[in-house]
């Protein structure tokens, strides 16, 4: 640009840009975006073309007939100001469609407002972005443009057409476009001229209870193509996804009990992930008393929550808090309850992997840490005991000792046979 003044370079490449094809305000003012700050592709466009209209307006007054030439060459591509001067100077021009939208981008925002509007009255929506789908034929057609005018940069159609419908639907809707954190993305095909709504996944945060035996966490399908327990946790969490209106569920949960445990106290963290919802600012208290299956399964929902909650829940070790009730042979005696009570404290205990889960896990060992033991005797071969652990503890394993697989065992410190009548999980507290 050297010693030009400001205002030459960007008329020029209008001049130069209208000379060779039509373009609309909007597509002339878009190609030209990175000039001038907080100003509206059409309003940058059509200021060119006045500015050019002025300019050549002044040298025909001045007598330059070059002037008269070049108006004829631009006023059919420019059409507005520069057509209106050609018609008092060169005789009325017929005005050539936009090369790049046709003329046609301000409706197409308006029809994709509408449709957009129409598709979200399905939606509970607070917050979106708009997503137009990359590789249309209008991205093409003005990248050829911008190429054969010689640009290196330029805004695109695509980013212009988000902005506008989000701008648009902001004002008629009220909702808010919120790049950080949004509901739904509103996706708009150029091509097929339409819009569908991407609702984003709904993570709710809540712990649920388990207060009857034999249901699983999960559904659990045997290797006979049969269902092993009635009833599960996740499948209890299905009565969501009506609620909602989603299309799946997901259960994430911090650990997991076997299906023979109980889980009481205030119950086992977990996130219910919801996809594609209809419906996203549903009552807590009314979701849970769907997600629940009572007596059997309490779901217990707290409060709304991101991804990064699940990623949070599934890292967390924690401490746990079990009740066995175990039966001992030969009988036990006061002195083995002490002797429990004093070598569970603070004790690193040792365990390959259960061989229980040997044909589903690797045989790896895994050491965790058993804070304290309690234990009363029931009778003289059934004892009740309390062991605080840390969390992933194989806790079957540490009363009976899995054949030496778990290092040191209630089994191998009492030097008597244990097997397990019952397990509850009492409490799953945080670090
Ligand atoms: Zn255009």
């Amino acid at each position: 640009m050297g010693s030009e003044k400001a205002g030459d370079e960007v008329l020029k490449q209008a001049t130069h840009a209208l000379s060779m094809l039509p373009l609309c305000d909007r597509c002339l003012g878009r190609l030209l975006a990175y000039y001038g700050y907080a100003l509206h592709n059409e309003e940058r466009g059509r200021a060119l073309k006045t500015v050019l209209s002025m300019e050549i307006h002044r040298r025909i007054l001045a007598g330059d007939e070059g002037a008269l030439k070049e108006l004829e060459q631009l006023a059919a591509n420019a059409c507005g100001p520069l057509a209106k001067l050609a018609s008092k100077y060169v005789g009325e021009v017929r005005c050539n469609e936009c090369r790049i939208c046709g003329g046609r981008l301000d409706d197409l925002i308006y029809e994709l407002c509408l449709k957009a509007l129409n598709a979200l009255k399905n939606y509970e929506v607070r917050t979106f972005i708009v997503g137009v789908k990359s590789g249309s034929s209008l991205e093409k057609r003005e990248e050829e443009v911008a190429l054969s005018l010689g640009l290196e940069s330029w805004e695109t159609i695509s980013r212009e057409i988000k902005r506008e419908v989000g701008k648009r639907l902001q004002l008629m809707t009220g909702l808010r476009p919120n790049f950080r954190k949004y509901d739904v993305v509103i996706l708009v095909d150029l091509d097929e001229g339409s819009v569908t709504i991407q609702p984003q996944p709904l993570y709710i945060l809540g712990r649920y209870l388990k207060l009857g035996r034999f249901i699983s966490q999960m559904p659990w399908i045997g290797r006979d193509g049969v269902k092993r327990y009635v009833m599960s946790v996740e499948e209890s969490c299905r009565g969501l996804m009506e609620v909602y209106g989603a299309e799946d569920l997901k259960m994430h949960a911090s650990g997991r009990e076997d299906a023979d445990a109980r889980m009481l106290g205030r119950g086992r963290p977990l996130v219910v992930e919801l996809r594609k919802p209809k419906r996203r600012f549903v009552n807590l208290k009314k979701a849970s008393a769907k997600a629940s299956r009572p007596p059997w399964v309490v779901v217990n929902l707290e409060r709304y929550v991101s991804f990064n909650e699940v990623v949070r829940l599934k890292q967390e070790r924690g401490v746990k808090v079990y009740r066995l009730v175990l039966y001992v042979d030969p009988p036990i005696s006061d002195e083995d309850l002490v002797t429990l009570e004093n070598e569970f404290r603070d004790r690193l205990v040792k365990q390959r992997t259960p061989s229980r889960v040997l044909r589903r896990r690797a045989d790896i060992v895994r050491e965790r840490t058993v804070f304290s033991v309690k234990a009363r005797r029931l009778t003289p071969h059934v004892i009740e005991v309390l062991v605080k652990c840390e969390g992933g503890l194989y806790v079957k394993e540490l009363a009976h000792g899995d054949d030496g697989r778990t290092e040191p065992s209630f089994s191998s410190v009492l030097g008597k046979e244990v097997s397990v009548l019952f397990l509850d999980v009492l409490e799953c507290l945080s670090e």
